[in-house]
């Protein structure tokens, strides 16, 4: 039996759920979300900020690995992606962050013309609404932003950075981004509780007649109708053991992240025919850019003995497990007060590659961008055209003294990266921590995600595909980062007022970097590990150049079908990216409403 729709969505994620929303209020468009996961919408891991990063290994997670990556000494590293209603955004670190106006007018310089920031921006604001300190509302969206409270750790950070001659006020919202800032966070400053696509946009929808969510639903394959002109018809989803079909009688929409969009695009017979007739999948669309282009961004952790202080809190105690640190927060959670009410993920910096506001420093990453030009040999599906552009724009970002090529993070306790990326918790004593991340913001390694068996089948022992990130296949991306690296460990941690809260000689994550640069270059390489934030193996640009949908988000080749999800951006988010993942939903939703009629 086959249910039918105007339109079916895959994935009831980040993006799905927000385009699910905004299609929905159309009382005459029938809405159907199909979800993998199960709906924890009630369940407190997924709303307490202070449980933020239980549900990571959890049955709510995808738990995917990538395979060994050459570039990080053959380590594989874990890949978590939300199995649940409300996708990533359900799990992630609560980051919210508005991509820098140079990178989205980077999509639109490609050939997708409607995505310059001015358009951008505009889908943006109606993602959320934030009121700032100052009781001006910005924005006037669903998703309910705060800033965590003031910390003197967030002080001494500011004070730091003037210090080094940083911008310390940086709007995390305005598409300017340079210098130090408190990032603002999903979290409802009234409820204190997590602010995503779950409860934000589904809630206010839930009631419309016109919508249908199915949880712990797989879905399997997209169908076609294979006469001329080829049209997206549906899908094949499995449910309690049955496999069934859903109609859509206008369009079929694949929001199912960056890793599973291209999946079920192969599965269905859309990808390099090479690949899929090995696998003995019928041939639908030929088209061998599908999962390729994936990008995600490095990144790389150290730690740092601090000085135990009054007002200078770390999470140790909770990291570690102690009981009594944990219901000390919880009794602040109650009051709405202290580390519970809010992500792990504290003050943020975006910063220019170190020592490029100088002639001789800007002249050293010119030669240094020149020496590590990659071949046309290394350029394997991607297009010259592609790859020029890429580099154009990483270059015109790491040559600048303004634009930044890194996001430094940090987190008042002791959380490193074990070799798989997971988190590493401090080890016994009563030491206390501070921990810094530095991801790059733009990598010019493109890796791919391809199925290895014509099985939808999604448990995590028995993956059926190859997720290769190809993390520093590109010579230039292990330097930039262990240039922000060096930077951090010799320049950052001793300057006031942040020295001084160091521990002198104190202790340091393991195997922490010497002094040198070539130190930082091999801690880079044997410890730095994946972020969370993928993107690109559907990536919108025009066919010729190594696209898989327009610039209206349609697949290449038939009709009816569309993808919306991280998997569309041609070029890394340089920030974290589920702020550009909001925008893109709405985005999506004008787009698609004009064209429905
Ligand atoms: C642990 C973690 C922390 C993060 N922290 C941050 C942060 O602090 N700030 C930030 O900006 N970004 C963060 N990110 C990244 C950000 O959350 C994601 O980039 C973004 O949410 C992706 O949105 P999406 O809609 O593309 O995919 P998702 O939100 O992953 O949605 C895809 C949905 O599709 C479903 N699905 C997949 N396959 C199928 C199928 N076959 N059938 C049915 N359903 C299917 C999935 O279960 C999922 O619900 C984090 C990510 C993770 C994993």
């Amino acid at each position: 039996m086959s249910e039918v729709f105007d339109v079916v969505i895959v994935g009831g994620g980040t993006a799905g759920l927000a385009l699910a929303a905004r299609l929905s209020e159309d009382p005459g468009l029938q809405i159907l979300v199909l979800e993998a996961g199960e709906d924890l919408t009630e369940d407190p891991r997924v709303n307490t900020p202070f449980l933020g990063s239980s549900l990571v290994h959890s049955s709510a997670d995808w738990q995917f690995r990538t395979v060994p990556q050459v570039g990080l000494g053959n380590r594989e590293t874990i890949v978590p992606r939300g199995r649940l209603l409300g996708g990533c955004s359900a799990l992630d670190s609560f980051l919210f962050t508005a991509p820098s106006k140079h990178n989205v007018n980077t999509w639109a310089d490609l050939g997708n013309s409607g995505w310059d920031w001015p358009s951008f921006s505009d889908s943006l604001r109606r993602t959320y609404t934030l009121v700032k300190a100052s009781k001006e509302i910005e924005g006037n969206g669903p998703l309910e932003l705060s800033f965590p409270e003031d910390t003197e750790w967030l002080r001494v950070w500011k004070e730091t950075f003037a210090n080094l001659g940083y911008p310390t006020s940086l709007d995390s919202l305005s598409g300017e981004l340079y210098g130090a800032y408190l990032s603002a966070i999903t979290v409802d400053a009234a409820a204190k509780q997590r602010s995503y696509s779950g409860n934000a946009y589904l809630q206010r929808a839930r009631s419309r007649q016109n919508l249908a969510v199915y949880t712990e639903t797989l879905v399997e394959k997209v169908i076609f109708d294979e006469s001329k002109p080829l049209r997206a018809i549906g899908v094949r989803y499995s449910q309690e053991g049955l496999v069934k079909v859903a109609t859509a009688r206008r369009e079929v929409v694949l929001s199912a992240g960056a890793i599973n969009s291209p999946k079920i695009l192969e599965l269905s017979g859309v990808g390099d025919s090479q690949l899929l007739k090995l696998l003995g999948i019928d041939v639908v669309i030929d088209n061998k850019h599908v999962g390729e282009n994936l990008q995600n961004h490095p990144t790389v952790g150290m730690c740092f003995e601090v000085v135990d202080q009054e007002g200078f809190e770390t999470m140790d105690g909770i990291l570690r497990g102690e009981a009594p640190a944990f219901a000390a927060a919880q009794a602040d959670y109650e009051k709405q007060i202290g580390f519970g009410t809010r992500g792990n993920l504290e003050v943020a910096a975006q910063l220019p590659v170190p020592g490029v506001e100088t002639p001789e420093g800007k002249q050293e990453i010119e030669k240094l961008l020149d020496n590590k030009r990659r071949g046309k040999e290394g350029l394997g599906t991607t297009t010259q055209a592609f790859a020029s552009a890429h580099e154009k724009f990483v270059r015109s970002v790491l040559t600048s003294s303004t634009e930044p090529s890194a996001t430094y993070l940090t987190i008042p306790g002791y959380a490193t990266y074990a070799e798989d990326g997971s988190l590493a918790g401090p080890p016994p004593g009563h030491e206390k921590y501070y921990s810094a991340a530095i991801t790059l913001s733009y990598p010019l390694s493109r890796g791919s995600v391809h199925i290895t068996s014509s099985s939808p089948s999604s448990s995590p022992s028995s993956s059926s595909h190859a997720i290769d990130p190809a993390y520093f296949s590109h010579p230039l991306d292990l330097e930039i980062l262990a240039r922000h690296l060096h930077f951090l460990q010799t320049t950052l941690i001793s300057t006031p007022p942040f020295s001084k809260q160091i521990v002198p000689n104190g202790k340091r994550s393991p195997a922490a970097p010497g002094p040198t640069l070539d130190d930082a270059r091999r801690y880079v390489r044997d410890w730095a590990t994946g972020s969370h934030d993928f993107v690109g193996s559907c990536a919108m640009m025009p066919r010729e150049l190594g696209g898989v949908v327009d610039n209206r988000l349609r697949v290449y080749g038939c009709e009816g079908l569309r993808v919306v999800d991280a998997s569309i951006f041609p070029v890394a988010v340089g920030t974290s990216p589920v702020a550009s993942v909001y925008a893109l939903a709405e985005h999506a939703a004008r787009i698609m409403k004009a064209d429905l009629g």
